[in-house]
């Protein structure tokens, strides 16, 4: 009789109180954050100093390498959602097939299991947010002045700075949240996503430094590298438009705003239309306009980590809440003469992901171990006590979390970018990458090339020994090990499987790479 008492009364209210303890989630997303750009990475350049994300650092795990599964903004975000590759979740592409809202994602399995989820920001996977209780998106991309946003399927416009708009929103549904149950906060910003917009205030953070430049600034993509070098469409010297250069002003600023724009931009631009640069000079001119305008909108994301880290000190919410600042893949900042992402190569694969969480992360604490976003999925769904379903295909970072080192973690991993020729006519390619090597294969439209870099041997991955003797063995077990990860992964052959194409349209079209005056809103 004492024993059935104690499973009618006590068992239910132990349950009860441990998931009430269950930890809170704030998960904090930027766009095309580059780790060079995180001054806890220690980049040579000291590129940006970023105390705030920094403090994350200090106060939790730092995770050297964390690597996106398909590097661009909406099918890493679909990733993030799912736990599954692109192939699985169906995600492939920006802006071409809705995002399949009906599947599993980790959100909603929170949610069900007495979570209260929010997400605000950005979103840009085209169909409407599931499995939140609470949604408010950016429109698209969004945009970086007086954004227009949908919030729980209907549309409002904010004045201010995006940044700032998207951190007063979120510390709003903090305070206006239910109170009696754990939460996961999802708040996704746009900076520094392209065109790099700063907030106003932050224009002369900088006080006009000249910024240090990659050593591979200049690149000239030989070394055995193939087509996919030569003819993208991402270059500093090549791509770079007025817009992207402020030799234009935005459109979607007020008078106001634009006065304060004009004030920083005019003189710079009119003493660049003096100076009549060409050649490499040119191209340094655009490199450090490039810095600072980048740099300059991250102060603001940095300022938003310290925010809310302050909100939930004020709020006694700091002992119990998981934070994580990450961002949906890296960004070039010059390295090979580009901007953008896409690649396999280190600046766009690794993205930054720092963890606090006081109790189980140790303090000032490293990790070195292949991780991805493809595992924040399965993490935040063990640590709300939610059984892993058997379909997500990556691991639970709460061992490595807890400071444990798994035997049997994850030595290789599987990489796949899909989208082309838009934006920036990087070829698709896939690969196998481990701590040392890339195995990669560029196969589209009329490429069959492979490649392989040895990041101890080049670190700037300007090599491809493909054809070097040496590494005969190595191309041998790399290619057993991708074949492993395809299996494993369940990826389909390329015939198969789904590339719906980015539009066909040639180059020449100024829809790819639209200048202010010409873009609809
Ligand atoms: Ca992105």
């Amino acid at each position: 009789m004492k024993y059935v008492l104690f499973i009618v009364f006590i068992l239910p209210s132990l349950v009860f109180a441990q998931q009430n303890n269950r930890p809170n989630i704030i998960f904090i997303f930027s766009d095309d954050h580059a780790n060079a750009a995180v001054s806890a990475y220690h980049d040579d350049r000291k590129l940006l100093n970023t105390p705030n994300i920094d403090r994350l650092s200090k106060e939790g795990m730092t995770f050297n390498r964390c690597l996106v599964t398909n590097a661009i903004c909406g099918p890493s975000r679909a990733t993030v959602l799912t736990g599954k590759y692109s192939h699985q979740n169906g995600f492939y592409n920006n802006e071409t097939t809705p995002f399949d809202g009906s599947q599993q994602t980790f959100p909603k399995l929170l949610q069900k299991a007495g979570y209260q989820t929010a997400l605000i920001g950005k979103w840009h996977l085209i169909s409407d947010p599931t499995g939140f209780d609470h949604w408010e998106i950016l429109v698209n991309q969004g945009q970086y002045y007086n954004p227009p946003m949908i919030k729980d399927g209907k549309k409002v416009k904010y004045e201010g700075y995006v940044t700032d708009v998207l951190t007063d929103l979120s510390l709003d549904w903090l305070n206006s949240r239910d109170t009696a149950k754990p939460f996961l906060l999802m708040c996704h910003q746009k900076a520094p996503h392209m065109p790099w917009e700063p907030n106003l205030k932050h224009l002369n953070f900088d006080n006009d430094r000249k910024y240090p430049e990659p050593p591979t600034l200049f690149d000239d993509y030989g070394n055995n590298r193939g087509l996919a070098w030569k003819d993208q469409y991402m270059s500093i010297a090549k791509t770079f438009n007025d817009d992207h250069l402020k030799l234009n002003p935005p459109v979607d600023v007020n008078e106001e705003q634009l006065k304060e724009w004009n004030k920083y931009y005019e003189p710079r631009n009119a003493a660049f239309r003096a100076s009549k640069r060409s050649g490499q000079d040119s191209i340094r001119w655009r490199y450090q306009r490039y810095m600072h305008d980048y740099l300059a909108s991250l102060v603001s994301v940095d300022e938003s980590v310290g925010k809310i880290l302050d909100y939930l000190k004020a709020h006694g919410l700091d002992k119990n809440t998981i934070v994580v600042y990450s961002s949906d893949q890296g960004f070039f900042l010059g390295e090979h003469g580009w901007f953008d992402k896409r690649w396999i190569l280190e600046e766009s694969l690794r993205t930054p992901f720092l963890c606090r969480w006081p109790g189980v992360v140790k303090p000032g604490t490293e990790n070195n171990k292949i991780v991805s976003l493809l595992d924040v999925a399965e993490t935040f769904v063990e640590v709300a006590g939610v059984p892993k379903p058997s379909d997500m295909q990556g691991n639970s970072l709460l061992p490595l979390l807890k400071g444990e080192s798994p035997k049997d973690w994850r030595t290789s991993f599987y990489y796949h970018y899909y989208e082309y020729p838009r934006w920036h006519r990087v070829r698709p390619h896939y690969g196998v990458v481990t701590d040392r090597y890339k195995l990669v294969h560029f196969y589209k439209p009329d490429l069959d090339e492979w490649e392989l870099y040895d990041l101890k041997a080049n670190p700037k991955e300007t090599i491809n020994f493909i054809k070097t003797p040496s590494y005969a063995k190595t191309i041998v077990k790399l290619k057993a090990e991708l074949s492993r990860l395809e299996k494993d992964l369940k990826v389909p052959p390329i015939s198969e499987e789904h590339r719906s194409d980015y539009g066909s349209a040639p180059f020449s079209d100024p829809a790819l790479m639209p200048l202010n005056s010409e873009k609809k809103h």
